[in-house]
This record gives structure tokens, sequence and C-alpha cells, in this order.
């Protein structure tokens, strides 16, 4: 068992992308990613030391970081109250090997504090492994349109399959009560007929468009176009809304 992960930083800010926009949490982001998409601007390499963020300083500690370490920074963090502790990346679905003992050490400790995994919705073998320890699932879905890649369909059907077995209300019971998902996919003015279709004809869960902006923060579709592409997404799905990332515009991590 690997008790030990490379984490780029660990910092307290509020969630900027979603339905929990504006929660206060504790973000874990994690080294590595299985994915390279076009408009990836996260910085996920592998570094030699991890970065703790704090609102007046900074700190660092030498990579990879035992589980014990990290539980001890998050206590530091939970002086104040934080609604859940962010596991992002990269992806942090590289390091279950580690997230299996962190979060079942994590649970003891902060039973209060949900856990909320941010994920590129393709590893979901992973998911298996740790998904009892999970509250809320924050997915995007990787449209061909928006990241340059092909849009990796069963990887993503398969996700959704096994996070809906322990999602309340589908007919199978769910493993935790607290359990949640949905799905986020970044739209551009390039997206097809034919992506909305496929995309509207598997998931079942709720999702979240995300317009597309540039570096000086410019909502870079037209309000018109984002309706239309709403539209065609709720002919078919019950749940969809459209949420920009709002981290960007308030200048946080
Ligand atoms: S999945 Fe996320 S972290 Fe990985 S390349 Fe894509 S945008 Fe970057």
């Amino acid at each position: 068992m690997n008790k030990n992960a490379n984490i780029i930083e660990i910092f307290s800010s509020i969630q900027g992308e979603g339905p929990y926009i504006g929660y206060r949490q504790i973000f874990i982001r994690f080294a590595g990613c299985n994915l390279s998409c076009d408009y990836c601007d996260t910085p996920f390499q592998a570094q030699e030391f991890c970065n703790i963020q704090k609102t007046e300083s900074s700190e660092k500690l030498k990579n990879p970081v035992s589980v014990e370490q990290l539980l001890k920074e998050i206590s530091n963090f939970n002086k104040i109250s934080h609604h859940s502790i962010s596991l992002t990346g990269g992806e942090p679905l590289l390091h279950t090997d580690f997230l299996l003992d962190f979060l079942s050490d994590f649970r003891k400790n902060f039973p209060k504090t949900k856990v909320y995994l941010e994920t590129n919705g393709t590893l979901f073998e992973e998911l298996e492994k740790i998904i009892d320890y999970i509250d809320i699932i924050s997915m995007d879905l990787k449209l061909k349109s928006s990241t340059g890649i092909d849009f990796p369909f069963e990887q993503h059907k398969k996700f959704i399959e096994i996070a809906r077995d322990c999602h309340v209300g589908t007919k199978v019971p769910p493993r935790n009560d607290n359990f949640e998902i949905f799905a986020k996919a970044v739209i551009t003015s390039k997206i097809s007929d034919e992506e909305i279709e496929e995309l509207s004809d598997f998931i079942k869960i709720p999702l979240i468009l995300q317009p597309v902006s540039s570096d000086n923060k410019e909502i870079l579709l037209s309000s018109r176009d984002i309706l239309e592409i709403q539209e065609k997404f709720l002919k078919k799905l019950g749940d969809v809304r459209v949420i920009p990332q709002v981290h960007k515009f308030l200048d946080l991590l």
C-alpha cells in the first residue's frame, strides 16, 4: 500500500464551480493526470515540495506527503469551519491506495466535514475502491469540442453507473445517505448537436454547463448561444443549469 502521495498544494478557499459555489473548502491538489485537455491551466506536475497556502503566508512540505502529515495540515486549516475537503488535481483518483488510508482516518477525525471529489470522470475502477468515503462527486464531462481529446464515452458511462449505484433516487439502495453526484461540461461555440445528443442519451444526473471564458475573464459565448445550448439539453434532461466558473472572476485559486 502506498501511504504517501505527491501533493501539489493544500489551501483553504471557496468552491468556484457548480452547485456548491461559495462553500468554504480545504483543497488538496494531487499531482498527475491521465488526460491532456487543450484548455488545461492546472499545474499538476509532481513537485519536490507541497505548498501549504495560508491566507497570510505559505509553507512547504517535502513530497511525498504521508497520511499523518496531511491530517495534521487539515486540522490546522479546520480551526475555522469548512463545509468539506475537496480532493482535486490533476486527477485525484490516481492516488486511491493513499486515499483509502487517508479517508478512513479522515472520517474518524473529522466526522462532520464532507468529502468532495473533483474528477475527470474516467477512472471508474478507482472510483469503485473509494466511493463509500465520498459524499459529493463533481464529475467533468470531457467534450471533444472543448478539450480537443476524444470523448471518453465508455469511461464516463461506467463511471456514472458505478456512482449511481449509491445515488439517492435510484433503485439500488444508497451506500452513503449523503451521497450526491453531478456533472460539469465546459461548453464552447464548437459544441455540435451530435455531442449534445450523445451526452443527453446516457447522463441521467444533474448537468452544469460552464460557458468557456478567456484568460481575461470574458465569457466567450453569447447569451443567445448559451440559452440555445441549454434548451437542446433540456429536451432530454431534467436538471441542466448554466453556472460559470466564478473563482476566475474573484481571482481565487
Ligand atoms: S482532466 Fe483536468 S487536470 Fe487533467 S488535463 Fe484535463 S483539465 Fe487538466
